[in-house]
Order: structure tokens, then C-alpha cells, then sequence
């Protein structure tokens, strides 16, 4: 589903529907970015990402109370998270491995920024007065959260040979 199809979109059970996917997805990409980080042995930047995955995934039990509370029955929705240089991501787990503290943050900074200008302009442009209180609440938080890695990222201002000195493949086990 793309942004452009959900702005039109203008009901309760649409906007959590939507809220829900793109926090589960943000959930599931922190926790496989951990992963990666542990395979850096960057344990550091492995416990901001595992942080992030319980942010999101509470956020995510959230919403889905909410969606529960409320009895709503509510569409099936994808969303999935994007790489700076593209649109489409595929699979992030080939990357992952390969991939810097720099990187992942850069990674997670423009999703976290994607998914805030989302709910803003979804807020903008609704105007059930329910759907646009949440959807400034959620841009409110993702804006929260592109705080928080711009702050990380100063400690990772450059990482250039990281990413060329690290051809060692991690050993598969079992
Ligand atoms: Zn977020």
C-alpha cells in the first residue's frame, strides 16, 4: 500500500490499522539491526536498537489495545521501511551483517523521519477530528524518536573503512 492511497484515508479503524504496521515493522527492523550489531560485536549500538524494538513494540501493544477497545475490525495493511538510497527495500537481511553503526542509524533516522512526516501530513489533511488528534500523537512520538538517533548518530560521525575492512562473514552454526 502506498502513502499516497492512505491519505485519502479518514477513519478510525483505518489510521490504527495503519499506526500498527508501521510500528511493527519499525519493531521487527530494530530488532534485526541488533542482530547485525552483534555480529559487529558493537554491543552499544545492539542495545539502542534492542531498546528501540521494545519502544516500538509497546507502542505497537498500544494500538492494538486500542483497536481491541474499540471492537474495531480493521483492514490488513503493510508498511515497510525503506533505505535511504531507494524505495524498495526487499530483504534488509543480506545487509545486515555488512552493516555500521553508522549505517543502521542513518537506516533507522530515515524511516523514523518518514514515518513522522507521514502522520503529520496524514494529521494535516483529515478531518475526522479523531483520526487527526492520533495522527498528530504518532508524529509527536516518531518525531520523538528521529530525536533520539540524530543525538546517537554524533557518536558515529564516520565510518568509512568499517564498512570495506569488514569481509569476514559471520560462521553459520548448526
Ligand atoms: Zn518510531
Amino acid at each position: 500500500m502506498t502513502m499516497s492511497e492512505h491519505l485519502k484515508l479518514d477513519s478510525v479503524s483505518d489510521m490504527l490499522a495503519f499506526g500498527l504496521a508501521v510500528v511493527t515493522e519499525a519493531s521487527e527492523r530494530y530488532a534485526e539491526m541488533a542482530e547485525a550489531m552483534d555480529a559487529h560485536n558493537n554491543t552499544k549500538v545492539a542495545e539502542i536498537f534492542r531498546e528501540m524494538a521494545d519502544i516500538e513494540e509497546l507502542h505497537a501493544e498500544g494500538v492494538q489495545r486500542q483497536i481491541s477497545q474499540l471492537n474495531l475490525d480493521v483492514p490488513k495493511t503493510d508498511y515497510q521501511w525503506t533505505s535511504p538510497e531507494g524505495p524498495e527495500t526487499g530483504d534488509f537481511s543480506d545487509l545486515h551483517y555488512l552493516m555500521t553503526p553508522r549505517e543502521a542509524l542513518l537506516l533507522a533516522l530515515h524511516n523514523e523521519k518518514r514515518a513522522a512526516t507521514y502522520f503529520a501530513d496524514v494529521a494535516e489533511k483529515v478531518t475526522n477530528d479523531e483520526v487527526k488528534k492520533m495522527a498528530q500523537e504518532m508524529a509527536k512520538e516518531e518525531q520523538e524518536h528521529v530525536q533520539w538517533v540524530e543525538k546517537w548518530l554524533l557518536d558515529y560521525p564516520d565510518d568509512e573503512n568499517e564498512w570495506v575492512e569488514d569481509n569476514d562473514p559471520p560462521v553459520e552454526q548448526g
